[in-house]
């Protein structure tokens, strides 16, 4: 039936609104260095955003420090407008001495919460801020089979409280099914008694549905991943793959790795909420701390 007020037409007028605006997406890879960061990340995304060589374009936003770069891309589907900055932080955990090196990621993620707050309370209200908070970690686990490092705990429990940290097994092609489904089973032990808490977060205002998706990814963490930036030949046609001992790993099927599930989870299904919570929860945080500190 036709609607009366008409303001049943603001979904639409919403949508054009943010088709006209796009969407900014900002992801951030954590791990060691030659865990295949910056190859997923071209998988993901298709066209050779950074080439794995580490060479990046120069960067777009200031730079709080040397050792992280940003790229930027816009990528356009069917009219939408995604703008994504992908956060490269290469060198993590690879020093002998490892001690306090999370303090550039932990600091950078908090700098563009900074940069946010700052922009927030001087410009008019309404003004739409530019977004460079971190929406998603992902973050790279040395595929061993056994456990994580001690180092990685910490990391990840200091990531876990600033930001949306998303786990991945890295490499997965070099663990049989089996010892995967057991290492995942370990890592989630772990992270459990360390008490990490990883997103997706059930927030009030999800419903059934959204609840159970949730429980889903839950269910899959961490994504056990395999990227390559070539293309195989399957079936007499070219897929993203790898050759390795074993055979062709063909990276989108999902017998062979979870990479489609981690591209439908981020592009697909959360990419939303991923920038909602951490507008809601990891920014609120940062936020009414730094409010209270200055009335102090
Ligand atoms: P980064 O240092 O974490 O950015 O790692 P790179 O993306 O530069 O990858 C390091 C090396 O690992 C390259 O030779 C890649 O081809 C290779 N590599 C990347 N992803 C995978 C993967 O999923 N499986 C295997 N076997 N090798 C990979
Ligand atoms: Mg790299």
């Amino acid at each position: 039936a036709a609607s009366y007020v008409g303001f049943d037409s603001i979904t639409r007028q919403i949508e054009h609104k943010l088709l006209k605006r796009g969407f900014q997406f900002n992801v951030m890879v954590v791990g060691q260095t030659g865990l295949g960061k910056s190859t997923l990340i071209n998988t993901l995304f298709a066209s050779h955003l950074i080439d794995s060589k580490g060479r990046v374009e120069p960067d777009v936003a200031p730079r709080q420090t040397t050792e992280i770069s940003a790229l930027s891309h816009v990528i356009v589907e069917n009219g939408v407008r995604l703008k994504l900055n992908i956060i490269d932080t290469p060198g993590y955990g690879d020093n002998v001495n490892n001690e306090g090196c999370w303090d550039p990621i932990v600091k950078y993620i908090k700098d563009q919460h900074s940069a946010y707050l700052r922009k927030e309370l001087t410009a008019m209200r309404d003004r739409f801020i530019p977004d460079t908070r971190i929406h998603c970690c992902l973050f790279f686990i040395n595929p061993t089979g056994h456990t994580l490092k001690p180092i990685d705990i910490v990391v990840l429990k200091k990531l876990a409280e600033v930001v949306n940290v998303v786990p991945v097994i890295a490499k997965s092609d070099s663990l049989t099914l089996e010892e995967r489904l057991i290492f995942k089973q370990r890592i989630m032990a772990e992270l459990q008694y360390n008490q990490i808490r990883l997103y997706p977060f059930d927030a009030d205002e999800l419903d059934e549905e959204e609840l159970q998706l949730n429980e889903r990814i839950r269910d899959m963490l961490p994504f056990a991943i395999v990227g390559s930036e070539r293309n195989v030949i399957v079936d007499g046609k070219p897929v993203r793959g790898r050759k390795n001992r074993w055979g062709v790993i063909n990276v989108e099927d999902e017998r062979h790795c979870e990479f489609v599930y981690l591209r439908n989870f981020l592009t697909r299904t959360h990419l939303q909420d991923l920038i909602e919570t951490t507008a809601q929860i990891h920014y609120e945080t940062f936020r009414s701390k730094q409010l209270l500190a200055l009335k102090e």
